[in-house]
């Protein structure tokens, strides 16, 4: 740790909620010097590790798998073993087709996962000196922290300089029907399920919705995705989404679009799903998807002097100052981009500012985002509609995948990648890659738009051949403008 003179070591940080906004603020703010606390209710790594993030990407790594399998039958890979007699090229050759998903242990290995991931953040956050407290707290004026605890001992009040909001939200429901944790779910209570459901109803087509609904149809669950709009993944690319669309469908997903549900009830079997126009749709298992609300009620907030929005959200600017002096807030609770990345950014942001560090005011285009179905579908930078919305001028340029020779090689075929840049000045302003991997494939893309780099500049840096980043080069130099 390294210390910036004794008027910062004194400085009095709490921490509320220890999710990606709070804990790595707090590590940030020790280095900086602060006395650091951080409270937390449910346990280090917030509901990113603990029910959002971990899980379901652990969740989606296992559903991988299946949609891997599918690609092998192209590249000549048969699983099981051949009978006897069976000739080469027979595709019906297999005695045993020899996969099968054990739900209770993909979740139990999640849960596994989870915890040990937030152990490790209690771990580091120990070793770095930040002082965990683990219960309820609430605000008591700007510069008081009162925390509930756990093992209902009395009360603990904890004196700040400056405290940091970053409680999370909470998964929104369908009004009167709410979660069971049995038929009923939200994504916190999926891991409990001990066998795939016979046919899940995913209610929402935003990323959340998206996301386990394609996994659960990868894991080989009858799906039916329920969207209020006309197609998945609204506020997406629309080239993305609607190939995404196309997938989902191509691999047996029922999705149903213009239909927004109104409600959920069980069954004598399972659940029934009543949507707005007086249709319903059977299944044995909901999985409500329809957004989250931020966790700032009843914390003493207002009284603090913090305003917060008609939604809930906490109000802050570009560096996470609320309208309190001393109350900063980052995360999910702020309604900035509900991304762990930003998160963690903004509470980074927060201590630096408080702490007297260098600050870089946030930059919500350069977030770079992605949304782990299959194919992945990640985005950085200026998005068509925003561009067209802004009466941007821009050029853009689209490759498909398919001509890739590494993707070909690979037996990939659906995706993408697509760039917009300024007509004159050719300076990268956003792009977007639907393929497997996308995640890792959109750095570049994001070294180019937080960079201002040019087409140019992308295209001439050498690539691997093959590769599929060798698209990213490829499509830039599609949007090279010779000079004249
Ligand atoms: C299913 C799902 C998948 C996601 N996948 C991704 C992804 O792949 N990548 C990505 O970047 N983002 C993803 N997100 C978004 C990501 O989970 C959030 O953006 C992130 O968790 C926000 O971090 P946070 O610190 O603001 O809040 P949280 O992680 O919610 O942490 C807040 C913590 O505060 C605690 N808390 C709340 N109130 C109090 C109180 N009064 N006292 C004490 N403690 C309190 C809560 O218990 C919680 O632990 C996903 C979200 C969901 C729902």
């Amino acid at each position: 740790m390294t210390s910036q003179g004794p008027d910062l070591q004194a400085t009095r940080i709490v921490i509320l909620g220890g999710g990606p906004g709070g804990y790595e603020a707090a590590l940030v703010a020790r280095r900086l010097g602060a006395e650091v606390t951080v409270v937390e209710r449910q346990g280090l790594g917030g509901s990113a590790v603990l029910t959002d993030v971990v899980p379901s990407k652990t969740l989606i790594a296992a559903a991988e798998w299946m949609t891997s399998t599918e690609r092998a039958a192209g590249l000549g890979i048969r699983f099981g073993v051949p009978a006897a007699d069976a000739r080469p090229g027979e595709a019906g050759d297999l005695v045993a087709p020899g996969i099968s998903v054990d739900l209770a242990a993909v979740n139990q290995r999640v849960m596994a996962l989870a915890a040990a991931q937030s152990a490790d953040i209690r771990a580091r956050l120990d070793r770095e000196g930040v002082v965990t407290v683990l219960g309820e707290g609430r605000l008591d004026g700007p510069r008081r922290v009162v925390v509930r605890p756990r093992g209902g001992e009395a009360d603990v009040v904890l004196e700040a300089d400056a405290v940091l909001v970053s409680v999370g939200a909470t998964p929104r429901e369908l009004p009167g029907s709410p979660a069971d944790g049995e038929r009923i779910l939200t994504w916190t209570q999926l891991y409990g399920l001990q066998a795939l459901p016979e046919k899940l109803i995913v209610v929402g087509s935003g990323v959340t919705g998206a996301e386990f609904a394609g996994a659960y149809n990868a894991l080989g669950v009858d799906v039916t995705l329920v969207s209020s709009r006309d197609r998945v993944l609204p506020g997406e690319d629309a080239d993305a989404a609607e190939l995404l669309e196309g997938v989902f469908r191509s691999r047996g997903m029922t999705v149903l679009s213009r239909s927004r549900a109104a409600g959920a009830e069980r069954t004598a079997d399972g659940v029934a799903v009543s949507l707005a126009d007086g249709r319903v749709v059977e299944g044995s298992h909901v999985l409500v998807a329809v957004g989250a609300i931020p966790a700032t009620r009843g914390i003493g907030l207002e009284e603090a002097g913090v305003t917060l929005a008609p939604s809930g959200h906490v109000v802050v600017d570009k560096v996470s100052r609320t309208t309190a002096r001393g109350v900063y807030a980052a995360g999910d609770c702020t309604g900035v981009l509900p991304l762990a990345s930003v998160a963690a950014m903004q509470g980074r942001i927060a201590m630096q500012h408080v702490l007297g560090d260098a600050v870089r005011p946030i930059r919500v285009p350069d977030v770079a985002a992605n949304i782990f179905t299959s194919p992945e579908i990640a985005t950085v930078g200026k998005s068509e509609a925003a561009l067209q919305a802004a009466g941007s001028k821009y050029v853009t340029t689209t490759l498909p995948l398919s001509r890739n020779p590494r993707a070909k090689m690979l037996g990939m075929r659906d995706g993408f990648v697509k760039l917009f840049a300024h007509p004159e000045a050719a300076v990268v302003l956003g792009g977007v890659v639907v393929s497997p991997r996308a995640s890792e494939l959109i750095f570049p893309i994001t070294l180019a738009v937080s960079h201002r780099l040019t087409v140019d500049d992308v295209a001439e840096a050498f690539t691997v051949y093959p590769s599929l980043s060798g698209s990213i080069a490829e499509v830039a130099r599609m949007l090279h403008h010779p000079v004249d």
